[in-house]
């Protein structure tokens, strides 16, 4: 796998497309202090997935795009890409497919970085696998800064090993046992939620077989409720249903006892008719009755007087 081109676009003072073209052999860039020698590395290790503003010298990773100049208005995004050379199709799987791979990074205002591999969105953890499985990448002792060879030559013995791994070309292996640590240790927490998930379900199961034990109980009673109701009903309809009947046999006695008092009354109106028919005549009677009588009144006061003045003249 090699590197064979950089294009950097609104990255630091590369405000214009710039093309680094790497050839065959040795490529060097020559130019006078601030020209922006060290930005080129810098975007190199920036593509590989590099993460710290710090290794960019910057005190936010936004601070890589050209932040404007005298002449130039400040830029919205920075991109830059990293042409590999794969003809002996040597990138590990996913990356595989074409002769030549292009990384694109790209930081956008407000809004992060995103990468690409062959126009395809890919992770930054992907690209950063892609370089070290190469034995580079961002944090590659082959990445030489200013300064930086007299720290290695008085670096600790960890940071000469990373130097030797990686000229064995088993770094990968390392960023991989690492992966695999990490996915270890993700899988145990799972476990043990697990363990937390099962627990609290077998609380849950006997809470539910109480509550089940419950409803059942209650369909139970339900029952024996709704039996009890249906025997009282029943037994409400018996009690009216005789207060019926005797109702009725008391409906019928009234009803001949009111059809014997209608033909009485019937009767007694026939009666009473007649009598009303025959009053006129003894009316009559009683008159001429009464008339006697107050005749005979007056003869025996009469009489009476003659008595009185007879027996008068016989006394004297
Ligand atoms: P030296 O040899 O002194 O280390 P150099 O050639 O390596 O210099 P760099 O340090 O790469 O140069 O570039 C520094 C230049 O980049 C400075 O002129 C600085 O103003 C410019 N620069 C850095 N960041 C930005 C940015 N975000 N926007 C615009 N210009 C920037």
């Amino acid at each position: 796998m090699r590197l064979t081109r950089l294009r950097l676009n609104g990255f630091k003072s590369f405000v214009d497309p710039t093309d680094l073209l790497i050839h065959e052999g040795l490529t060097g860039v020559v130019g006078p202090n601030g020209c922006g020698k060290s930005n080129l590395l810098e975007a190199l290790r920036w593509v590989m997935g590099e993460n710290r503003p710090s290794a960019m010298r910057g005190g936010g990773m936004e601070d890589v795009i050209f932040n404007g100049a005298a002449t130039r208005g400040a830029r919205h995004f920075a991109e830059v890409a990293l042409v590999i050379d794969n003809a002996e199709r040597l990138a590990p799987a996913g990356f595989n497919d074409a002769d030549q791979i292009e990384i694109v990074r790209r930081i956008t205002r407000d809004a992060g970085s995103a990468y690409r591999a062959n126009s395809k969105d890919v992770r930054a953890r992907d690209v950063q696998m892609l370089f070290a499985d190469a034995s580079t990448g961002s944090h590659s002792p082959a990445l030489v800064r200013q300064g930086q060879i007299s720290e290695l030559i008085n670096a600790k013995p960890k940071a000469r090993r990373r130097v030797l791994e990686e000229a064995a070309g088993i770094s990968g292996l390392y960023a991989r046992r690492h992966e695999a640590e990490l996915k270890l240790a993700g899988t145990e927490q799972n476990l043990l939620r697990v363990d937390d998930v099962l627990e609290q379900l077998a609380q849950q199961l006997s809470v539910l077989i109480r509550q089940a034990k419950q409803a059942a109980r209650y369909r139970e009673i339900g029952e024996d409720l709704r039996r009890a109701e249906g025997m009282l009903l029943y037994r409400r309809w018996r009690e009216a249903d005789e207060a019926r009947h005797v109702a009725e046999a008391a409906l019928r006695e009234r009803l001949v006892a009111a059809g014997q008092a209608e033909m009485a009354a019937r009767a007694a109106t026939t009666a009473r008719e007649a009598a009303e028919e025959s009053l006129p005549a003894l009316r009559e009677e009683e008159a001429i009755a009464s008339a006697v009588l107050q005749r005979l009144a007056l003869q025996r006061d009469a009489l009476g007087d003659q008595e009185a003045r007879a027996l008068a003249m016989m006394t004297r």
